[in-house]
């Protein structure tokens, strides 16, 4: 798939940190994610985990569940959809996400910042790239756009987080996607 314009991944980038920013004023951890199909938002995520108290519903997940249901409802060969789309989110995508994104053969990813803990693309384990069989398709990851304000982001959560709790507990908190 080509390459987009610098412009063009900066623009999708905002749109992603809009949707993060739902996240932090929902009190979730702010990852915010698109998936783009030929120039079009088929599906968007943002974090759910505090709200649906489950730990895997991370904005990629979360955003892969909307294109199928946009692939359902327009009568679309999901397979093809995500063949041809570009994910951008606005954190590395977690081992769990990467995985899923190997197995949904999503193409090519733009993230901003790292994922220190938990990356899947490069920070803690290499799932993008790996030769791994039967685990779909590696993908292409760009990484670096609009970085500072994904970062920027994250840290106004944790200082919003109670700051009267035990240390041991806002470490487990941070440990969070
Ligand atoms: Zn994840």
């Amino acid at each position: 798939m080509a390459a987009e314009d610098e412009g063009a991944v900066l623009a999708w980038m905002d749109q992603a940190l809009d949707v993060a920013k739902e996240a932090l004023e929902k009190g979730e951890v702010p990852v915010g994610c698109l998936v783009v199909y030929h120039g079009e938002v088929v599906g968007r995520g943002r974090n759910e985990v505090n709200e649906t108290k489950n730990a895997t519903r991370h904005a990629e997940l979360v955003a892969i569940d909307q294109v199928l249901d946009w692939c359902k409802q327009q009568n679309r060969d999901y397979t093809e959809v995500f063949a041809n789309s570009v994910m951008y989110v606005t954190v590395e995508p977690c081992i769990m996400c990467a995985a899923a994104l190997r197995l949904m053969k999503i193409p090519r990813v733009v993230y901003g910042c790292r994922n220190e803990r938990f990356g899947g693309c490069g920070s803690v384990l290499s799932i993008s790239s790996d030769d791994m069989v039967d685990s779909g398709e590696p993908f292409e990851c760009v990484s670096g756009y609009r970085a500072k304000e994904a970062v920027e982001m994250l840290k106004a959560f944790y200082r919003q987080e109670n700051p009267n709790a035990p240390k041991s507990k806002v470490r487990k908190k941070n440990n969070r996607n």
